[in-house]
């Protein structure tokens, strides 16, 4: 099964992706991740991605597709994207690779959430190096600052600022919305509401998707 979650920043597609890894046991590949990750080590893809990052834009496309292609190592085979493909050419991009497979997209998953909403989830959000997200109000971890998970420090994102996520979010709509419309005219787009409690929103991505405890891939 091959997935995409799709949705503003803030949608909840990190918390979704957590429980879908886990339910569907899928290999998970988080663009945003893998990028942190490659900052992290100063890489020479970490460092030209920086400055995008903080500024709140996208980083190039080609950039991105050779990331994402090197990181699976050939066309992927049953997955869970999130946070890729954020733009027509990157959408393109993952078409070719997969019909070079034999393989298709079985959903595009759109956790839909209403801007007012988002910046607000965003500026308590916290999160740890591995991905893992929190709400300094609505979902905090045991121990303040250190992720339950693993036990690493949580931190505010530097693109979680207020004016960055604004930023986010225009771009969001000017480069990423667009792909509703695309994965709509393939048969694949799954709209869900993404302004509900967390486990509502698994709910309807699951009753969407057809995952019962009986047909669990
Ligand atoms: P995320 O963790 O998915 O919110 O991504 C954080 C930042 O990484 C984004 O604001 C972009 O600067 C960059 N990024 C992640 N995925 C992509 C992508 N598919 N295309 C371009 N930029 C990306």
């Amino acid at each position: 099964m091959n997935l995409v979650l799709l949705g503003p920043p803030g949608a909840g597609k990190g918390t979704q992706a957590a429980r879908l890894r886990e339910e569907l046991r899928l290999p998970y590949l988080s663009t945003g991740d893998l990028l942190r990750r490659h900052r992290a080590k100063e890489t020479a893809l970490g460092l030209a991605a920086a400055e995008y990052m903080d500024q709140g834009q996208l980083v190039p496309d080609e950039l991105i597709i050779t990331m994402l292609m090197d990181a699976v190592n050939g066309p992927p085979r049953g997955f869970l994207l999130d946070g890729f493909p954020r733009t027509v050419v990157q959408a393109e991009a993952l078409e070719r690779s997969l019909d070079a497979a034999g393989s298709r997209l079985r959903a595009v998953v759109l956790v839909e959430v209403p801007d007012q909403v988002i910046v607000g989830r965003i500026s308590g959000r916290l999160t740890c190096p591995y991905g893992h997200v929190y709400h300094a109000q609505v979902s905090p971890p045991v121990r303040a600052g250190v992720c339950d998970r693993d036990g690493e420090t949580l931190v505010q994102r530097n693109d979680d600022q207020v004016e960055t996520v604004r930023r986010r979010l225009s771009v969001y709509h000017e480069s990423t919305a667009p792909l509703a419309a695309f994965y709509e005219r393939h048969n694949v787009l799954v709209r869900v509401d993404g302004n509900q409690a967390p486990d509502d929103v698994f709910d309807a991505i699951t009753a969407a998707l057809g995952v019962t405890p009986a047909n669990r891939a």
